[in-house]
């Protein structure tokens, strides 16, 4: 890691496609010896966000960089037979971080290949062809995301702090730091990985923390989105507890969302930050934040992507007092209660993503949609300056969020938009995984039914 933090210093900040560019040459059996790595990671997240690794001795990690690590990518959560030929895993050396707990081990992005070809399912895949398409306009997506999480008991079924019963336990000190050790852990991984992290707190449910690093490049976020998942999962597991980001583990309580801050940049120069416009928001700004409206019911089967997600959207109200969770497509100013808050000068947040999105495809989502916006002009309309939650039914016509995933998943389906922005192929196989996984979810009869359906 030190290497890394060198270069990364010599270097400063540097924009992604030289950074790539400079990984991409970055030999990594040389890394390996300069560092100590003994064994490689080469790891890719498949549709449903499950992350997938081969663990490669460094001896043998010249070969695969060049050649890729095999899978059988049927077997993971991809829309693929046994009949397909192999998978490739192609690291990306820029991508490389040597696990701060465990520091012989190096662990690398990759993209997926088949048959000499970019394999158009591939998350990292779809969200680097986004990325592309910013770029031939000289655009620069940098985003921030806002990772919630519980640390729960390893069986997975309380919360693993017995004391933290508070009902307003947002922000709770004493709850916060009886879990110092596993969060300062984890705070100092992403400090030893010059993530810039510059902030941890408990958050609105009993057992729920978040942490928060500085924002970058759309795809770097996306890779540390990805890494602090699992990082987050071990540095629990060796405390004995076990982390979930399940955008509703307990129905009484808040659920883990994952809000992103979103910025478009050129040159150094910030395109949604205009002094002259409302809020500080550029007219560009306004057409993206246009676009992720126009298309937030498709969105909604990428940013919540499982049966459980829809019980964080539309949701009560929790014991804590409020869901901080949208029930409606709207925006507004600083206020918690729409579904993109626009809390400063220059950028906007977007509420709607939970815990279980998949980082690469939450990122390929926004910039597919607020591209959209740009491209089509997409009017947002006069924000909203209410209290949705209170308000919300005083407003006409107002487009809500899908009910549950199947809703969601047929907006995807049907959405032009998106099909153009991610790619046919993407979303056909996609929808075709969440289909299999809806059909899973109603063989399943629930205590609900029975008790409800009994008597009829
Ligand atoms: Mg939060």
């Amino acid at each position: 890691m030190q290497a890394l933090m060198k270069w990364l210093t010599r270097s400063g900040r540097v924009e992604v496609g030289r950074q790539q560019e400079m990984g991409k040459s970055m030999d990594l059996a040389h890394e390996a010896k300069a560092r100590g790595i003994k064994y490689f990671l080469i790891s890719y997240l498949d549709l449903f966000g499950h992350m997938r690794a081969k663990l490669v001795p460094a001896a043998a990690i010249g070969k695969m960089a060049k050649e890729g690590a095999g899978f059988a990518g049927f077997a993971t959560w991809l829309d693929m037979t046994p009949a397909d030929p192999d998978l490739f895993a192609m690291p990306d050396p820029a991508s490389l971080i040597q696990l701060p707990w465990k520091p012989e081990v190096g662990w690398l992005a990759a993209d997926l290949w088949m048959d000499g070809k970019e394999v158009e399912q591939g998350p990292r895949n779809v969200l680097r062809r986004q990325m592309k398409k910013a770029a031939e306009r000289g655009w620069e997506m940098k985003t921030g995301v806002e990772c919630e999480f519980f640390l729960i008991s390893a069986d997975g079924k309380a919360i693993s702090d017995g004391a933290d019963q508070a009902p307003k336990p947002c922000y709770d000190q004493q709850a916060l730091m009886r879990r110092y050790d596993v969060i300062t852990e984890i705070c100092d991984s992403m400090l030893a990985l010059g993530w810039n992290p510059y902030q941890n707190d408990h958050e609105d449910a009993n057992g729920q923390f978040e942490m928060n690093w500085d924002y970058d490049n759309a795809l770097i976020t996306a890779d540390r989105h990805a890494f602090f998942k699992y990082m987050t999962r071990a540095i629990a597991e060796k405390h004995g507890l076990r982390a979930t980001f399940m955008p509703k583990p307990f129905i009484e309580l808040t659920g883990s969302g994952c809000h992103a801050h979103v910025s478009m940049w050129q040159n150094g120069t910030n395109l949604f930050s205009d002094d002259a416009g409302e809020l500080g928001i550029s007219k560009l700004g306004y057409q993206f934040l246009g676009g992720l409206l126009h298309n937030a019911d498709a969105l909604a089967a990428i940013t919540n992507p499982c049966v459980n997600s829809y019980k964080r959207i539309n949701a009560p109200r929790t014991t804590s007092g409020a869901t901080w969770s949208p029930n409606s497509i709207t925006y507004t100013g600083n206020n918690r209660t729409h579904m993109i808050r626009i809390p400063d000068a220059g950028r906007f947040e977007f509420r709607l993503a939970d815990g279980a999105t998949n980082p690469y495809l939450l990122q390929a989502g926004i910039l597919a949609a607020g591209l959209d916006g740009v491209e089509n002009n997409r009017d947002p309309g006069q924000r909203l300056d209410i209290d949705m939650y209170v308000e919300g039914h005083t407003v006409k016509d107002c487009k809500k969020l899908p009910l549950n995933m199947l809703d969601a998943v047929r907006a995807l389906e049907s959405s032009q938009v998106l099909k153009t922005g991610l790619g046919e192929n993407f979303v056909k196989s996609y929808a075709k995984m969440k289909h299999a996984e809806w059909n899973d979810f109603t063989k399943h009869l629930t205590e609900w039914e029975r008790r409800n359906t009994l008597d009829c």
